[in-house]
């Protein structure tokens, strides 16, 4: 394992090693470093290094905390940075008041990291609408994205700012009501909470700095997407097998979700079955089986994909 501070290994002139930002520990963590080791790459473990190099490809992967990764990449700190679009758009409207550059690309949209940022009040309340919100106090770690959306509808509040723990904020009486990001929505329900209007939905993405890369590391940047792409599509695709009848074959083929020019493989000594092999792109559900069991189909199996390159 090779590992080393920022202090020892900060060369901003690399143009050879692509630098990427990961949060270092919370909710986006777990799936990203999932994602990366399935691509291929192999860091250390250890959360206690601010900087880890890959071993077997010219990545290094910095982990800092998620509010820090927008700015990293606009002030052109690391070339490729994991963050929620929440705390990329807010970051913007936040640098975009300081006279900072907001530059950035997406590079891909990830398949984890969905929540919702909701509006929520004591589970007394009435509730009629956002306009009840006019001139409360409202506890956030999001104002740029509540301002945004209240704007919009001309209704005025106070942010009371915080970066923990907003959800007691109102029975602590500090404020009317909170805007905090909501998956379950358990919690807001334990701290006597409902959540009344939902003002913005995110998801994780990978995003790059708006300049164009070395070329040593376009091309690592250019088969990770290849290999990101791959890994997300075998997450959500099946490949489905089974024996059917030959005469029912097209009824199986219309109620296979996302399937494409399944693999029809002559049985020995039958010649009323055929076995059918497909690689499903979308979930497959138990009704399926139960209907392609009701065409007659038999040793159904439904196997994950571990890799896909098209
Ligand atoms: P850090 O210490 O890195 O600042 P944090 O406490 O701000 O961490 P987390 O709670 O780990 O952040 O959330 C990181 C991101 O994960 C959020 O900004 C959001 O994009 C996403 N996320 C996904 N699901 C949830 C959820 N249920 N609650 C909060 N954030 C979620
Ligand atoms: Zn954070």
């Amino acid at each position: 394992m090779n590992n080393c501070s920022i202090a020892n290994c900060e060369n901003s002139s690399d143009k050879t090693r692509l630098r990427i930002a990961i949060q270092k520990s919370g909710r986006l963590t777990e799936d990203t470093e999932k994602l990366f080791r399935n691509s291929g790459i192999k860091f250390a473990e250890s959360h206690d290094h601010l900087l880890a190099h890959a071993e077997n490809l010219p990545i290094d992967i910095l982990r800092v905390r998620d509010d820090d990764i927008p700015g990293l990449i606009m002030d052109h700190v690391v070339d490729w940075g994991v963050v929620g679009q929440n705390v990329l758009e807010e970051t913007m409207m936040q640098r975009k008041l300081d006279g900072l550059n907001i530059g950035y690309t997406e590079v891909m949209p990830l398949n984890y990291g969905d929540c919702r940022l909701s509006v929520a009040v004591p589970s007394e309340n009435d509730w009629h609408g956002l306009s009840d919100l006019e001139g409360k106090k409202i506890a956030t770690t999001y104002p740029f994205l509540l301002r945004r959306v209240l704007k919009e509808r001309g209704i005025s509040f106070k942010p009371v700012l915080l970066t923990g723990s907003v959800e007691v904020a109102p029975r602590a009486g500090l404020a009317d009501a909170i805007c905090d990001l909501v998956c379950t929505g358990a919690t807001l329900q334990s701290n006597g909470l409902k959540e009344v209007e939902t003002i913005y939905r995110s998801k994780a993405v990978l995003i790059c700095r708006d300049q164009e890369l070395y070329p040593e590391k376009k091309a690592i940047a250019d088969l990770l997407v290849q290999r990101f792409k791959g890994i997300m599509a075998a997450s959500e695709s099946k490949y489905i097998m089974m024996n059917a009848p030959r005469a029912k074959l097209e009824a199986i083929r219309s109620i296979l979700p996302g399937a494409e020019n399944p693999s029809i493989i002559e049985l020995e000594g039958d010649h009323e079955r055929v076995a059918l092999h497909v690689v499903s792109r979308e979930k497959v559900f138990w009704e399926t089986l139960e209907q392609l069991k009701s065409l007659g189909a038999t040793s159904i199996l439904v196997v994950p994909i571990e890799k896909m390159l098209d």
